[in-house]
């Protein structure tokens, strides 16, 4: 069997998760499977460059933070046990952390980070913890290298969330790697980074380590892609937020792509799609433990729960665009979401008032001064749209199960239970494939109305 498995930054968060990760990849790989690795940076390294690089803008002296990366990292190496490879690994981070300070310097002379820069300086934590790993493979006894994904996965310039070319990166996967497998290495490729087609280093958003699994897997066609995590699977909810929360042991591709687009943190927003192009299974394991997981398929069988999973996304807001003069006016709302689009902004959900005189929709935080600004060139004048305002600090939950196909009264069991708790909701939407709906309740409110959700179906 051909897999690509993908290990997170707590995966790698230290010498010993390191040896286990290299031990569970060459199990498989002995077992006679071929097998890709994924990884992303040690847990904390994509902040730490982040940060590094607010600081160079600011002036602020980065040598501390340079130097407690490359302790973390020299530290993670302590189970290279063969001297040169050791050797290796070691040289190879100072080289990077050379090439990480001189970005650095250059955001500082400028005094600009701009999204490339910043996708160049955060590029680097998957550079050295893929060096690390695969040189603990190596010296573990199997033959193993470093890839950067730059010769693999190609995007457009979108810095910090770039859109895959999938035709190119599934061609280039493929190239690459196969000749590495037919001759029984495992290659271990860095998550989460790209190159754009100018040849700029690129990145897929947060979390995107996932994406590029799936990405790979699509390209080398393989039987099965791995999400190795710090969780036994996708569970009912976050077990951060919800105590009583458990595995779920199968979900179809939709349910996990609604849950992914509506910020379970467990699998990164995209993760799903390359694997449903060429159907691959993708199973999301525990890294630290034996349990056997959720496997995530076209379809799956019977499932009695109504809902299954429920999500959060923190950190959203709603805006307003309003005004007496939209009425009855065709293509506003079109104008609308097309300025939005233009200027890549992710719409979670859209609501429009039966007056037509106003249109809101949720979107992320961070996203609202462009949205208001690109709506404000769409609509220069106030005759058309009078008023754009917004809430910052919204939390959107979404109930996710393909059980509430045609379950008449979900719906009303469900808000009935969060009114309970006199959870006070600000907008309702259901998507249009039945298996999810989503509501919109201030910070405040978010954890409670998981909770009541929970008990109500889950418990
Ligand atoms: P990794 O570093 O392995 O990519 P992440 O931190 O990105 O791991 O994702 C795993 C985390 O996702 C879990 O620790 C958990 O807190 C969170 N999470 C959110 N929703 C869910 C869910 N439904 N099931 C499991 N984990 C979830
Ligand atoms: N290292 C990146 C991040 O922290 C990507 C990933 O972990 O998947 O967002
Ligand atoms: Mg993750």
């Amino acid at each position: 069997m051909r897999i690509v498995m993908k290990y997170g930054g707590t995966s790698v968060g230290n010498a010993k998760r390191f040896l286990n990760t290299a031990n569970i990849a060459i199990d498989n790989y002995r077992n006679g499977n071929e097998v890709v690795v994924v990884v992303s940076a040690m847990s904390g390294v994509t902040d730490m460059l982040l940060e590094a690089a607010n600081k160079s803008l600011k002036g602020e002296d980065i040598a501390p933070l340079i130097n407690d990366l490359r302790n973390k990292h020299f530290d993670a190496c302590e189970h290279i046990k063969k001297a040169e490879l050791w050797k290796i690994a070691k040289d190879g981070i100072n080289t990077l952390l050379v090439d990480l300070e001189k970005s650095l310097i250059g955001v500082h002379y400028l005094g600009e980070l701009s999204p490339r820069s910043r996708d160049r300086i955060v590029s680097f934590g998957e550079r050295l913890s893929s060096l690390i790993l695969s040189k603990t493979i190596e010296s573990l006894g199997v033959p193993s290298d470093k890839v950067d994904a730059f010769y693999l996965v190609v995007t457009d310039n979108n810095f910090g969330e770039a859109a895959v070319l999938f035709d190119e990166s599934y061609k280039k996967s493929s190239e690459f790697l196969e000749p590495m497998l037919k001759k029984g290495m495992i290659p271990v490729v860095t998550g989460f980074i790209a190159k754009s087609k100018d040849g700029d280093i690129t990145t897929l958003g947060r979390g995107g380590s996932d994406y590029t699994a799936s990405i790979i897997g699509a390209g080398i066609s393989a039987d099965e892609i791995w999400i190795m995590t710090d969780v036994d699977g996708i569970m009912t909810t976050n077990p951060k937020i919800c105590s009583n929360a458990y595995t779920i042991p199968e979900m179809s591709y939709l349910e996990a792509m609604e849950l992914a687009y509506f910020g379970a943190k467990v699998l990164h927003p995209r993760t799903i799609e390359p694997a449903v192009s060429k159907n691959i299974p993708v199973r999301v394991k525990n890294s630290m433990s034996d349990s056997s997981g959720t496997l995530i398929l076209k379809d799956t069988t019977a499932n009695h729960k109504v809902i299954k999973a429920i999500s959060i996304v923190e950190n959203a807001a709603i805006v307003y665009v309003s005004g007496a003069g939209m009425i009855g006016v065709p293509g506003v709302a079109a104008r609308v979401f097309k300025a939005l689009g233009d200027h890549n902004i992710n719409v979670y959900m859209i609501s429009q008032g039966s007056s037509e005189a106003n249109i809101s929709f949720v979107i992320s935080e961070k996203d609202i001064e462009k949205s208001e600004s690109a709506l404000r060139k769409t609509f220069p004048t106030k005759d058309l749209v009078r008023d754009i305002s917004h809430i910052k600090g919204v939390n959107i939950i979404s109930a996710v199960g393909k059980g509430m196909k045609g379950a008449v009264g979900t719906a009303a069991r469900l808000f009935s239970a969060i009114s309970k708790d006199n959870v006070n909701i600000l907008m309702i939407s259901q998507g249009s494939s039945e298996v999810s709906i989503s509501f919109v309740v201030s910070k405040e409110d978010g954890h409670k109305a998981i909770r009541a959700i929970h008990k109500e179906f889950l418990e």
